[in-house]
């Protein structure tokens, strides 16, 4: 067995107190003997986020390019487990045996640099795996997706089979080069002038921040990085040559002593709205290094990922109550996607020809987007395979089926509590959204009597001091439901006070808070 990428999700707004979604070990834990290596295709933290996690329980060698390796090490060094794997770094185009496997690594161009889309030339045939990527012909680096290869793939062995990035499947056109991102820049920081600069990308969208840099730099402004990752991320790929910015005009937040603001661009993590980050705590009046306020303009170089178009709305509203000019992707066009829209999907489908085509990454509608896409491009209806997390595909000479799936949940990781199960999400569910009634009550053992309370207690049901009539009327029900007991052992006692009460609540105000009975015998 090999992994391609061992990613993370973040949580979702019904998945209150959860800091990281994970996908569901069990089937690896069950085939750890298997595992030969994982093949990290980028180094984003949806494909590499999760090592730190799985290196805890196996152990296995990590293939990717040396930039992929690097983002992703810092979090496995972080966790303490570095001595659990080893980083083999590969180049372009490179072609080699991974235990069993003879895998070759082809560039492609996406939203962090050195990302792979991996060609398996196995007994059945090359499977393709596209990676993360799009098509831009005038790539910062000039390291483009490399279909010439992929071509020559198709016309001497034929692929067997694509999986391919479906993130833009319902966008029509073609993405836009991220070049045009540079020149949109320059012309802000033109307008800019007299003013701090505030640009925030994401930390390991490293032509963005060249991109940045150079504008910065071509108007006379220093550069100075603030947040942890975007500081971590600038000097690994300095290091790594991938980074033009130079070593005089290159600044931390902390050290930018008394240059004049109008002098200054800096750089800066938080383009998601993510709460805690610098960006949030500006918007906040409460970053220790920067007072934004009239006089700067904030540049927000990204677009938000679904689910955090709200935390990056109040982050813009914060930044305009404090009197900042604010850009973002929906005034300027500071952002282009790093994934493939149709034009570009349909281009790789057309020159990888594939027999079989299993679209991946996205959500399913845009899996079943993209199928309908390989569809308009002449593929046979029942050679294309929408999956589901789980599925098992068997690829043999009589062509692609799904197996039995094997287990593919989510884990649900709390910074404080650890791994919390479907249970503890659900309990908090419905904390949050009905609230919580405790009942208390004292029993004789013996006769099965009620000789203390009930007493009632709840948050988020109702204000109590304003409903002691309905309280009233509920402690009369939980104990004309202890009466209707047949036995008088605490766990009987209990079931029958939560029934009577949580029918009682349901009944007369439509809500079913969590409803908790505490017995105590006497
Ligand atoms: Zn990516
Ligand atoms: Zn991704």
């Amino acid at each position: 067995m090999v992994l391609l990428d061992c990613g993370l999700m973040f949580p979702e707004p019904d998945m209150p107190g959860v800091d990281l979604v994970l996908p569901d070990f069990t089937w690896l834990r069950e085939n750890a003997a298997r595992i030969e290596a994982c093949i990290l295709t980028h180094g984003h933290e949806d494909h590499v986020g999760a090592l730190s996690f799985l290196l805890r329980e196996l152990s296995f060698p990590l293939y990717g390019s040396e930039l992929t390796l690097g983002l992703a090490r810092s979090r496995i060094e972080e966790a303490g487990l570095l001595d659990r794997t080893q980083l083999i770094a590969v180049d372009d185009g490179e072609r080699r045996r991974i235990g069993p496997f003879d895998v070759e690594f082809l560039p492609v161009t996406h939203s962090v640099p050195h990302g792979f889309a991996t060609a398996f030339h196995t007994p059945q045939g090359v499977i393709l795996h596209s990676g993360d990527w799009k098509l831009d012909l005038t790539p910062v680096d000039g390291r483009v997706t490399d279909l010439a290869r992929i071509g020559g793939i198709a016309d001497e062995e034929g692929v067997r089979l694509l999986l391919s990035d479906s993130t833009n499947a319902e966008e029509a056109g073609h993405s836009r080069s991220e070049r045009t991102v540079g020149e949109v820049l320059r012309d802000l920081f033109a307008g800019a002038r007299g003013q701090r600069v505030i640009a925030a990308c994401f930390a390991s969208h490293i032509h963005r921040i060249q991109q940045i840099a150079d504008a910065a730099l071509e108007h006379g402004r220093v550069v100075a990085t603030l947040g942890l990752s975007m500081r971590r991320n600038v000097r690994l790929a300095r290091d790594m040559g991938l980074l033009r910015i130079p070593e005089d005009r290159l600044f931390d937040i902390a050290d930018l002593g008394d240059i004049a603001p109008e002098r200054v661009c800096v750089i800066s993590t938080g383009s998601q709205g993510e709460p805690m980050s610098a960006l949030a705590l500006m918007a906040h009046g409460e970053n220790r290094w920067i007072k934004v306020g009239p006089g700067d303009t904030v540049i927000l170089s990204s677009h938000p990922i679904p689910g955090n178009e709200n935390s990056v709305g109040k982050v813009i509203d914060g930044l305009h109550r404090v009197g900042a000019d604010v850009v973002h992707s929906g005034l300027a066009a500071v952002h282009v996607s790093g994934h493939a829209m149709q034009e570009e999907l349909k281009t790789l489908l057309s020159i990888a020809d594939p027999e079989w085509f299993v679209p991946v990454h996205g959500e399913h509608r845009h899996l079943v987007h993209h199928g309908r896409l390989a569809v308009a491009m002449g593929l046979d209806e029942d050679h294309i395979l929408v999956c589901d997390d789980g599925d098992q595909l068997e690829l043999s000479d009589g062509g692609l089926r799904k197996l039995e799936p094997v287990p593919a949940g989510y884990l649900y990781v709390d910074g404080v509590v650890g791994d919390v199960g479907h249970g503890v999400l659900r309990d908090r569910r419905v904390l949050a959204e009905e609230g919580v009634v405790v009942v208390v009550v004292g029993v004789d053992v013996r006769s099965g009597e009620v000789i203390s309370g009930p007493e009632i207690i709840t948050r988020g049901w109702v204000h109590a001091p304003e409903a002691e009539d309905l309280l009233e009327e509920a402690r009369a029900r939980v104990v004309a439901g202890l009466a209707e007991a047949d036995d008088t052992d605490p766990e009987t006692l209990k079931r029958h006070a939560r029934r009577a009460l949580g029918a009682f609540v349901h009944e007369r105000t439509r809500r079913r808070p969590m409803i908790v009975p505490v017995v105590m015998e006497a």
